[in-house]
C-alpha cells in the first residue's frame, strides 16, 4: 500500500447519506491517496465501520457510543470489548460529553448528564484495557471532560486521546496538550477565524485534520454533503494559519495521524 497524501481521521461513511454511492466515494478518496478513519457512534455503526475497514485498505475505524446516541442506550461493555479487539480498530469513540445538543444535560444534576458521564468513563476504562486512544466528542463541556480525563491520567499515565472537532478556547487546548492529547479540526476552520489562535500556537506534531462527513463541509462546499476528499480544504487552512506550504501541512498532519493511531 502506498503512503497516503492526507488522512481524514474522523468521518461517518456508513451513514445513510452515502447509501446511493458509498463505494464510489470511498474509491475516489483512496484513489486520491487519502486514507480515513470511520467512526462508530453506537453498536450498529461500529459494526458497519468494521465491515468498511475490512473491505478496503487505507480505511480504519473507531468503536464507541456517542454521548447523544439516539437510542440513549447503555454501554454494552462485553460487545464493545469484542469489537475493540479487531486489528483495524485504532480508537475508542466517539465518546465524551455533549451539553449542547441535549438541553437537559445542561443541568448539572440531571440524570442525562450523569448518564453521559458514566458512559464516558466506561469507554475510558475500555480504552485503557485495550491500549487504544480515545476519540473524544465534546460540546460545551470541556472543563468537565478535562476534569474526568485528568483524574484518570493520575492513575493511568498512558491514557491518550484526540479531541475531535475541537471547539474550545486556547486555554482549554493547552490543558489537553499538557496531557499529551492531540486536537483535530474540521470544515468550520475554513470559514471562521475562531480556531486560528489554537491552530497557530499549538505544537505542529499534535494537530490532525478531519471532515466529520457527511456533516460540516468546508468552504467552498459549505451546505453540501461532506466527504473525506474535502479534508484537503481543512489542511489548506491549517497551512495558511501556520504560514507553511500546503505540502508541509499535508505531510505533518498525515505523519501525526499515522503515529498517533499507529496506522500501517
Ligand atoms: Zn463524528
Amino acid at each position: 500500500m502506498q503512503e497516503p497524501k492526507l488522512i481524514d481521521i474522523h468521518c461517518h461513511l456508513d451513514f445513510p447519506d452515502f447509501n446511493q454511492d458509498r463505494d464510489e466515494v470511498i474509491k475516489r478518496t483512496l484513489d486520491a491517496g487519502v486514507w480515513f478513519i470511520n467512526i462508530g457512534v453506537d453498536l450498529e455503526t461500529s459494526q458497519k465501520s468494521i465491515e468498511l475497514a475490512e473491505k478496503y485498505d487505507g480505511v480504519w475505524l473507531a468503536v464507541g457510543l456517542h454521548p447523544t446516541d439516539r437510542a440513549g442506550g447503555e454501554f454494552d461493555l462485553e460487545k464493545y470489548r469484542e469489537l475493540a479487539r479487531h486489528p483495524k480498530v485504532v480508537a475508542i469513540g466517539e465518546c465524551g460529553l455533549d451539553y449542547y445538543r441535549n438541553q437537559e444535560a445542561r443541568n448539572p444534576k440531571s440524570k442525562i448528564r450523569n448518564k453521559q458521564i458514566k458512559i464516558f468513563k466506561q469507554q475510558i476504562e475500555l480504552a485503557l484495557e485495550v491500549g487504544k486512544p480515545l476519540m473524544i466528542h465534546c460540546r460545551d463541556a470541556h472543563d468537565e471532560v478535562l476534569d474526568i480525563v485528568s483524574s484518570f491520567k493520575l492513575h493511568a499515565s498512558r491514557l491518550c486521546g484526540d479531541i475531535h472537532f475541537f471547539s474550545g478556547t486556547w486555554e482549554q487546548a493547552q490543558k489537553y496538550l499538557e496531557m499529551g492529547f492531540s486536537l483535530s479540526f474540521d470544515g468550520p476552520i475554513t470559514f471562521s477565524d475562531n480556531y486560528d489562535e489554537t491552530i497557530k500556537n499549538m505544537p505542529f506534531d499534535k494537530i490532525m485534520a478531519e471532515t466529520d462527513s457527511p456533516f460540516a463541509a468546508p468552504a467552498p462546499y459549505r451546505g453540501k454533503r461532506n466527504e473525506p476528499l474535502y479534508v484537503k480544504e481543512v489542511v489548506k487552512k491549517i497551512a495558511a494559519v501556520r504560514g507553511v506550504s500546503f505540502e508541509e501541512a499535508a505531510e505533518q498532519t498525515t505523519k501525526n495521524a499515522i503515529n498517533f493511531f499507529g496506522l500501517e
